[in-house]
């Protein structure tokens, strides 16, 4: 199999393997594309990701194959561009940089200027007839490769430079001459021979080699595997290697370097989108050294800046650009971000890929797209990561709400956050850890910051542009951001900063408004979201393609109504327990589990009848005419017990029983280990008066509500942790007497099922005979996995974390059904189910109903419907859409 791909020149068209991602990287497989489609690519190589992992397995060594291959390929990029790498008289020089399977932004490494040393530095001078400009690349070379394959520190070439420009008395990097360029050279180098002891290597080769040995390791360094873990990434993919000749934005004032989006990716609008900078490098725009101008003329009037946008000033140049951007999103039928040089004139393009956008901005585009013929529904509901949608569901600033505006930066990423200040990224993840909002505040980020970014409810940054590390991390995350704030000045060793005139200290409310730059003092309040527009849109695609049901996880009037909003067709899951904790009704229910007997059980359940009827008379109302899936009672009863002295004093009085007697009644209910204890269906077995009283509450209001409105609900009466068929039997003989019994009394009927759910291992054992006596089942995966991995749920968050790691499990599985395991329950519980009762009725309403991953096994296994919180209820309709195209 080849280890080398070439690309540009007169490389061969990418067969099969060189268009795969997999094996040649997002960035390879996409250069050789634009090559092929006849778009100005500097012609190059790549060395295959399968490459990477041989090396990174074999312990650091290069095969014999790889070294003639890329011996033979870097003669492809010398034919091509008529210069070989060393030649002192006018040298090649080449780029090196990563390119993983998925995009990793800033996460691994890139070298530029390969081939200068001491000799082909005067070539690259005498050719050019710039010697400014050779030495400035030599520089940047050494800085880049002594970090990058001689890890050295950064920051000693940084000081350098800030210490020759302040001897000179300059401000920006363009002031300097070539022999000033010269003279920081020798002092780079003599940095290098003093931090390690070799001098700089003079050898091409051995550059060349160096470089890429590095970019095949900075697969595993630190920040790459916290980028992976964050987002999912296996650790076995590697990364590809792209050799590629230069190309110089650096070559004066008609020479440039800049990034772009085909469509702005913060709101989705169809405006060409980036940032450039005139006699630069690539990494000088997203570093955020120089402060990057506007690509168009519209964009820099609109935020009345002066220098002038490249429209204006490179306009030849602009105007093959915009048209590479139709080109680009016709071929790959998607917003595509870009990276360009333009050297001398002329455009070169280094990169493009599918490109990074907000929740907001996916829709937008997804739909347009569609009006313009792009691509069709499908596709489009298919573009859209159920997840993002979350970022859409909560809520904004309201617009009329009181802001106190200390200073505005850039709408780096959407959204709104409030939260305290926190200066670094090990104190955001500490104080988020401990349940705190936290707003990250830096100067600008890096790499590093990742961990306190995915802490932090928002970011802000003093500098940087909308595509700096800060800006595209954030959008990728989903978190509000607001770059550039240049008025915000940190002082760390105070643990204090200074936006404006305002003196601010670590601790300290701020809220930010991604969507506007806003940075304002305190807490502002906010609004629900809108579920119209082109997310309406695009929900009404995945409406019409899903086969599954969505309903909702809500006990409350106010969830209904909200779940509704989202599109609910139905409750799935009504847990009634936590009715049972309101304040005016918790005493009753102390009263009915600490009565001596039925008598006294039933004195406190006369007085809990109403509230409960008036309970489920609003839910019924709230979702009119749909199913409603109630479950009777559940927990085990000691979580109701009096705590405290006051509480037993309080229930002494109200029972006139003394607390001796409340405590001795209370101790004789604790239990060992309640999840497995008296709870559930076996409440009812014990105490059948309990569940008598919430299904007469149920009928009373359903026939009421029926009456009243006109539109009757359809109760679905469900058993929790059922184990046998024979507990449903009696329990169902309950529901049914009881539900004769209101209908007798009131002279009405209304439609009714007796269900049960399936969170036992033995219940989706016995599924067949259970099935007999319950007419649907819901999965309550939540103690089904409890159950089936004998991993406590209330206890797991302190040992999963390493299980994740360690990768004994891939998610969570209280997040993301084990799909393996306890989904062997789920479906064979399901076909045994339909065998005995074909029309039976099975859903899902543990917390995987709202997980898209879990979402797609339940399609898998033709659940009819999945349940999930009210704000999951678009997302679970997307992921079921997406489950059937
Ligand atoms: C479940 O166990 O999955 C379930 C939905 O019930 P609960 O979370 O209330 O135990
Ligand atoms: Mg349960």
């Amino acid at each position: 199999t080849k280890t080398v791909y070439t690309f540009g020149g007169d490389a061969p068209k990418p067969d099969a393997r060189q268009k795969d991602k997999t094996i040649t990287g997002g960035k390879g497989a996409n250069l050789a594309e634009m090559a092929s489609i006849g778009l100005p690519v500097p012609p190059g190589f790549t060395i295959t990701t399968e490459e990477s992992v041989r090396y990174l397995r074999e312990g650091a060594a290069f095969s014999d194959g790889l070294r003639s291959d890329v011996a033979a390929a870097l003669n492809h990029i010398e034919k091509t561009v008529g210069k070989r790498l060393g030649d002192a008289a006018d040298p090649l020089l080449v780029s090196v940089r990563s390119g993983a399977r998925v995009s990793m932004p800033g996460m691994m490494d890139t070298v530029l200027n390969l081939g200068l040393n001491d000799e082909t530095v005067e070539g690259l001078a005498g050719a050019s007839g710039d010697p400014r400009f050779a030495w400035d690349s030599y520089r940047r070379f050494i800085q880049m490769y002594s970090d990058v394959v001689l890890g050295l520190d950064h920051g000693l070439f940084e000081e350098a430079l800030e210490v020759a420009k302040e001897d000179k008395g300059f401000y920006n990097d363009t002031e300097l001459t070539a022999d000033d360029w010269r003279e920081l050279v020798g002092e780079y180098k003599n940095i290098v021979a003093q931090e390690q002891d070799e001098s700089f290597p003079q050898d091409v080769q051995q550059q060349l080699w160096g470089a890429i040995a590095a970019v095949f390791e900075s697969w595993d360094s630190d920040r790459a595997k916290i980028y992976r873990r964050l987002n999912d990434i296996p650790a076995d993919w590697g990364t590809a290697v792209n050799v590629q000749a230069m190309v110089f934005g650096n070559m004066g004032d008609t020479s440039a370097t800049g990034v772009a989006f085909t469509r702005n990716p913060s709101t989705g609008e169809k405006v060409y989108y980036g940032e450039y900078l005139i006699n630069a490098q690539g990494e000088d725009v997203v570093a955020g050294i120089r402060t990057p101008q506007y690509l168009t003329r519209a964009a820099r009037e609109e935020a009345a800046a002066k220098p002038l946008s490249m429209e204006e000033a490179l306009p030849d140049a602009f105007g093959e650009l915009s048209r590479t951007f139709e080109l680009l999103e016709q071929h790959y039928t998607d917003m595509q971000d870009i990276e360009f040089t333009v050297e001398r004139g002329k455009l070169w393009m280094l990169q493009t890929r599918t490109g990074k956008r907000t929740a907001k901005a996916a829709l937008k585009m997804a739909v347009d797209m569609v009006g313009e013929g792009l691509i069709d529904e499908k596709q489009a509901v298919l573009r859209i990561e159920p997840m993002a949608l979350d970022q859409l569901l909560h809520p904004t600033l309201d617009p009329d709400a009181k802001r106190d505006v200390v200073t505005t930066g850039l709408p780096a990423s959407p959204g709104a956050a409030s939260g305290k200040i926190v200066l670094d990224a090990d104190t955001a993840e500490q104080r988020a850890g401990r349940g705190e909002k936290v707003i990250l505040v830096r100067v600008e980020t890096s790499p590093e910051d990742i961990h306190g970014m995915h802490a932090a409810a928002g970011i802000l940054t003093a500098r940087g542009g909308m595509t700096s590390h800060a800006a595209v991390v954030a959008r990728g995350m989903g978190r509000p951001c607001v770059s550039g704030a240049s008025s915000v000045s940190i002082d760390l060793k105070n643990r204090s900063l200074r936006i404006g005139t305002r003196e601010l200290r670590e601790g300290d409310t701020i809220t930010l408004d991604g969507s506007n730059g806003q940075v304002m003092a305190g807490e502002v309040a906010t609004i629900e979201p809108e579920m119209e527009g082109d997310f309406g849109t695009l929900i009404g695609w995945a409406d019409e393609h899903r086969r599954m049901r969505v309903r909702t996880n809500a006990e409350t009037p106010e969830d209904c109504r909200m779940a509704r909003q989202f599109g609910a067709e139905g409750i799935g899951l009504c847990r009634t327990e936590h009715m049972f904790f309101d304040a005016n009704r918790i005493s009753a229910v102390r009263q009915m589990i600490l009565a001596d007997d039925e008598a006294g059980r039933k004195a406190a359940l006369e007085k809990l009848l109403p509230e409960q009827r008036s309970d489920f008379h609003a839910i019924f109302d709230a979702m009119a005419g749909l199913p409603c899936t109630i479950r009777l009672l559940d927990p085990p009863l000691h979580e109701f017990l009096p705590t405290g002295d006051t509480e037993f004093a309080e229930l002494a009085e109200l029972t006139g029983v003394g607390t001796d007697h409340l405590r001795r009644r209370a101790s004789e209910l604790h239990e060992f280990n309640p999840m497995l204890g008296h709870r559930g269906c076996r409440l009812g077995i014990t105490f059948p008066e309990i569940y008598a009283m919430q299904v007469r509450a149920i009928f009373e209001a359903a026939c009421d509500v029926a009456r009243d409105s006109g539109e009757a609900p359809i109760p679905e009466v469900m058993i929790p942790l059922v184990a046998t068929a024979r507990e449903l039997a009696i329990l169902k003989a309950l529901v049914d007497e009881t539900a004769e019994t209101v209908f007798a009394e009131k002279g009405a009927r209304v439609e009714y099922l007796v269900g049960t759910m399936i969170e036992l291992p033995r219940a989706a054992l016995m599924a067949g005979e259970i099935a007999e006596e319950g007419a649907f089942f819901s999965f309550g995966t939540n103690d089904l996995t409890q159950t089936t991995l004998g991993v406590s749920r209330d206890d797991s968050a302190r040992f999963l974390g390493p299980y994740v790691e360690k990768g004994i499990f891939a998610r969570d599985p209280f997040v993301s059904l084990d799909i393996e395991g306890v989904g062997q329950l789920v479906r064979m519980a399901a076909e045994r189910g339909r065998e005995t009762r074909p029309d039976i009725k099975l859903g899902i309403c543990g917390e995987h109903g709202g997980d898209p991953a879990s979402i797609a096994f339940c399609e898998e296994v033709a659940l009819d419907y999945v349940s999930a919180s009210p704000y999951r209820v678009p997302i679970a309709k997307l992921a079921a859409a997406q489950a059937v195209l």
